[in-house]
């Protein structure tokens, strides 16, 4: 379901002249998960547009007024900000056999554009994932090689109990559940190392994840051909994770 404040004549100023900017929400439980992160992304990206953002009470109203599984929250400009509000329903999160690949489409270089501008249409992840075919998702490389994201998630690798994943200076979006799962690693005693990634460790570490909002942790099985050599941790942690998420709420 829509609920718009637009006009015809705004929004076809916004599809002439504009840009929107986007956030989605998860609920659990009917309650709406990390509010407060989403908002300062979405100010963040405004900020780069030189937009002035909404009040966080007008956001967060938005939020409280179209409860449901999944909420997608789109401001879009061109003389006044707008807002959208889908209405989704969530992924189960139980993703079943996660196959990924690498797309040859790459992360738009960040001194170009910043990689925490969540757009509409940005043509980077655009592009990507038209290279998805029947993969759950496609990882990006950025401008020297290093591993990425995918185009809708952050990536983890699993070394003899270490977990490595891409740093925010390799080019990525600040994933919040990215965040949400370092925080719950460390708590559990994990050792987090936030670096650059080459392409190879994927294929020889132990176990590779994937982060994002509606899923939580996702377990991947296979990357292209290759399966990976396990995914019984990162199935335990998502599982994990997901109740931890629910009494932070
Ligand atoms: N990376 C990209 C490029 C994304 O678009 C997203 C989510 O939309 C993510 C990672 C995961 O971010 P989050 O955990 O905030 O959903």
């Amino acid at each position: 379901m829509l609920k718009s404040k637009f006009q015809t004549t705004e929004l076809i100023e916004v599809l002439t002249k504009g840009i929107g900017v986007y956030e989605t929400l998860r609920t659990y439980n009917d309650k709406p998960f990390a509010v407060k992160e989403h908002y300062n992304r979405l100010c963040k990206s405004l900020s780069y547009l030189k937009i002035d953002p909404p009040s966080f009470k007008e956001f967060e109203n938005l939020v409280y007024e179209n409860l449901s599984e999944r909420i997608r929250i789109v401001y879009a400009y061109s003389n006044k900000l707008v807002s959208y509000v889908f209405r989704e329903t969530a992924e189960d999160m139980n993703a079943g056999y996660i196959k990924i690949d690498f797309t040859n489409v790459r992360r738009a270089d960040p001194w170009s554009i910043p990689p925490d501008l969540k757009s509409l249409g940005r043509p980077d992840i655009y592009l990507a994932r038209l290279t998805k075919g029947d993969n759950y998702d496609v990882i990006m490389l950025g401008n020297k090689g290093q591993v990425c994201e995918g185009t809708f998630s952050n990536v983890f690798i699993i070394k003899q109990r270490k977990i490595i994943t891409p740093s925010l200076e390799s080019g990525i979006l600040d994933g919040i559940t990215r965040m949400y799962v370092m925080n719950f690693l460390k708590e559990k005693g994990y050792t987090i190392e936030e670096r650059f990634v080459e392409p190879y460790e994927l294929f020889e570490c132990d176990e590779v994840f994937l982060t994002h909002t509606s899923r939580g942790i996702v377990p991947v099985n296979q990357i292209g051909d290759i399966q990976t050599r396990s995914y019984e941790l990162s199935k335990k942690l998502s599982e994990e994770f997901e109740g931890y998420i629910k009494c932070l709420l």
